[in-house]
This record gives structure tokens, C-alpha cells and sequence, in this order.
């Protein structure tokens, strides 16, 4: 038996002085943090509970929504302010998990929920990198077909898996965060790490640290965006592919455009190089593959999983096709 405390946090102040004690980790809706605990990669020594802190979600002074920390992932995906002004952040959250995690589900653990690369968790039998820094990863040369084709390093190839941070990376989401030493915010692009020689370093967030709200700047046009997500099943599989995007067209020409892709990358891909190759070319099925192109010239596939470039590439195009109406 591994000895443990919880307790449930007041308030964020409460919060954040207990989670500076040693071994201490938040406990958000428990969907992905009680499942490692129960495999042993994770072992907490005390739980602070913070699904009683800010769930609401509001409007900002600038036009934008504020979400606290604490909201469930159904409350979000059902906001009508979401849905009516960030349709593609309803549309990924709804297409993860199923209906009783994402009750469960909060913001704030989406965001630090752990990859699902098989030998991560297989403790038993699996060298891993991010499990057990300086082992060996068994994925490199193992069943890979899941795995990251950008981002990737020597030493980890496992993809990021939430589908709320793809779109939350392509709407400029900003972090809220909270600690011992005061307040901070953050672009969410900026939240997770590569892998780099370290990849059981996932984020720039210092011990104890709080998420306490995610903040959506105002993006009119992201009123007319879009999440698709391939897999496997249907319901309850993680994206092979996954893109984010809204577009605004005038004239025939791209005026602006937020894209961000999943399933591919060992961290939420904002995708830089193809925005900045759509910007001001006619919005086209070929300047939407050219884009694609862009974004995917430095992907490094894995033995099992070049198809993932294809892949990428046709959802792209289809996606930005479909919200200009080019999609058949
Ligand atoms: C069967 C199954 C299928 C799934 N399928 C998908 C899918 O298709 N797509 C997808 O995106 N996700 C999927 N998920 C993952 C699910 O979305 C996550 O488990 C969930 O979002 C985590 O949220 P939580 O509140 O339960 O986090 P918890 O499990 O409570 O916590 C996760 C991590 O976040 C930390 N944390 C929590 N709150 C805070 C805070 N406020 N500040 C700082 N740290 C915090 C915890 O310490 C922990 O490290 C699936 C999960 C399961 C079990
Ligand atoms: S890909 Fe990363 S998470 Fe998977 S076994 Fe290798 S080091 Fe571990």
C-alpha cells in the first residue's frame, strides 16, 4: 500500500500552499491521473483536490471568454458562447473520450493529461524515457504506428494526446497559472515542451504550480472554424490525425488563418509554416496542399507510421476545403 493524504482546497490561495508540499499533485477529475496512480507511474504522496475552484466561464473586457480552471470538459463543449464563437473547441472536446469522462473531465487536467504510448505504461516490460529518465525508449524500433511524426527526439516519439489543446493551440489560448510566488499567464503554445533530451519534463510549469483559468482572445472569424479528427473507431480512440482551424476568406483571397494539428506531434502543433504559406493566396485546394506541404517538410516518420503524412495532408486540405465550401 502506497501511503497517500487529500484534502479539497478552498480556494485557489488554499490551493496553491498546499500543493507546494512535497509529493503534492492536483487532482482535477481523476479520469487520467487515478488511472496511472493505479499502474504505479504515478505515486502522489498528497491530493489536492481543486475541482471546487472557478468553473465558470465568462466573458472578457476584450470579447473573449475566460474559462476557469475547474469547468468540465461537457460544460465547455456546451457553452453556447463556445459553441457560437469557437465551434471547433466544442467540436474537440466532444470528439474525445466519451460522454461520462468528459463529465468528469477538467480543463486543467486536459491540459496535463500524460501520452498514451503503450510502453509508457507498460511498467513491467517497457523501457521508457518519460516513465524512467536515461532507460531506452522501446518505441523507437517497437510498434510505432501511433507515434509522432514532429517534435519528435532520439529519446521520446510519443504524441500528445488531447484533442482540447489542438484547438486551444490554434485559438491562442492564454494559461492563467498561479503559485507561492504569484500569478502568471501564458500562451498555451508555450505550456508543453519537446521532448527534446527530456521528456519527462512535459511542461514549463514549476513545482506546485496552479492551472486557474484558460483565456480565448477575441478571434471574430473563429465563429467559421472546424476540428476533424481521423481514427481508428469512431468513439473512444485517440486521433491518428487530428486539425484545427478557422479561416477568413475575402475576395477569394486568405485574409487570416489559425491552423493546429493532433495525433501527430509530441506536443499540440500550432501549424506556423502553413498559415504563414496561406496568408494572402486564393484560398484554393492547391494553396491549401501547398500549406500542408509546408507544415509536414520536416516530418520524420517511424517505420509504422509514414501514412501519417498523407494523412495529415488530406485532412488539411479537406478541412480548410469544407469552410470555404470547396469540400464535396
Ligand atoms: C478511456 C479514455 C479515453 C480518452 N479519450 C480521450 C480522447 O479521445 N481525447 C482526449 O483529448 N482525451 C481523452 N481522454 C483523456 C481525458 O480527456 C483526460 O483524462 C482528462 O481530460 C483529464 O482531466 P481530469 O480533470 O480528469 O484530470 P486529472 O486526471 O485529475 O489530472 C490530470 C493531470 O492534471 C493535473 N491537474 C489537474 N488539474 C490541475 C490544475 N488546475 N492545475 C495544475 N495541474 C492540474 C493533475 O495533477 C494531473 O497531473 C481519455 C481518457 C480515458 C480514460
Ligand atoms: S515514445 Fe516516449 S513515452 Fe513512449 S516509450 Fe518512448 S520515451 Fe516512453
Amino acid at each position: 500500500m502506497i501511503p497517500m493524504s487529500y484534502a479539497r482546497a478552498a480556494d485557489a490561495e488554499d490551493a496553491v500552499r498546499r500543493g507546494a508540499a512535497a509529493g503534492a499533485r492536483y487532482l482535477g477529475g481523476g479520469t487520467n491521473l487515478v488511472d496511472l496512480m493505479r499502474e504505479t507511474i504515478e505515486r502522489p504522496e498528497v491530493l489536492v483536490d481543486v475541482t471546487g475552484l472557478s468553473s465558470e466561464i465568462e466573458e472578457t473586457k476584450g470579447g473573449g471568454i475566460l474559462i476557469g480552471a475547474a469547468a468540465r470538459n461537457t460544460a465547455v463543449a456546451e457553452s453556447r458562447a463556445v459553441r457560437e464563437r469557437y465551434p471547433m473547441l466544442a467540436r474537440a472536446i466532444v470528439a474525445g473520450a466519451s460522454p461520462q469522462i468528459r463529465n468528469m473531465a477538467t480543463v486543467g487536467g486536459n491540459l496535463l493529461q500524460r501520452t498514451r504510448c503503450i510502453y509508457f505504461y507498460d511498467e513491467q516490460g517497457s523501457r521508457c524515457n518519460k516513465r524512467d529518465p536515461g532507460q531506452g525508449c522501446d518505441a523507437i524500433d517497437g510498434l510505432n504506428r501511433n507515434h509522432a511524426i514532429l517534435g519528435a527526439s532520439s529519446a521520446c516519439v510519443a504524441t500528445h494526446p488531447s484533442d482540447m489543446c489542438v484547438a486551444l493551440a490554434a485559438l491562442d489560448a492564454v494559461v492563467h497559472l498561479r503559485s507561492a510566488d504569484g500569478e502568471r499567464a501564458l500562451p498555451l503554445t508555450e505550456l508543453h515542451l519537446l521532448p527534446s533530451e527530456h521528456p519527462e519534463i512535459e511542461t514549463v510549469l514549476e513545482p506546485g504550480e496552479l492551472i486557474t483559468a484558460i483565456e480565448l482572445p477575441a478571434i471574430p472569424f473563429a465563429a467559421r472554424s472546424s476540428y476533424r479528427k481521423v481514427r481508428d473507431r469512431a468513439s473512444y480512440a485517440f486521433a491518428l490525425v487530428s486539425v484545427a482551424a478557422a479561416l477568413e476568406v475575402e475576395d477569394g483571397t486568405v485574409r487570416d488563418v489559425r491552423l493546429a494539428l493532433g495525433g501527430v506531434a509530441t506536443k499540440p502543433w500550432r501549424a506556423w509554416k502553413a498559415e504563414e504559406t496561406l496568408k494572402g493566396r486564393p484560398a484554393t485546394a492547391d494553396s491549401f496542399r501547398a500549406a500542408a506541404e509546408a507544415e509536414l517538410a520536416a516530418a520524420a516518420p517511424l517505420r509504422d507510421n509514414a501514412f501519417k503524412i498523407e494523412l495529415a495532408r488530406r485532412t488539411i486540405t479537406a478541412v480548410l476545403g469544407e469552410l470555404t465550401g470547396l469540400e464535396a
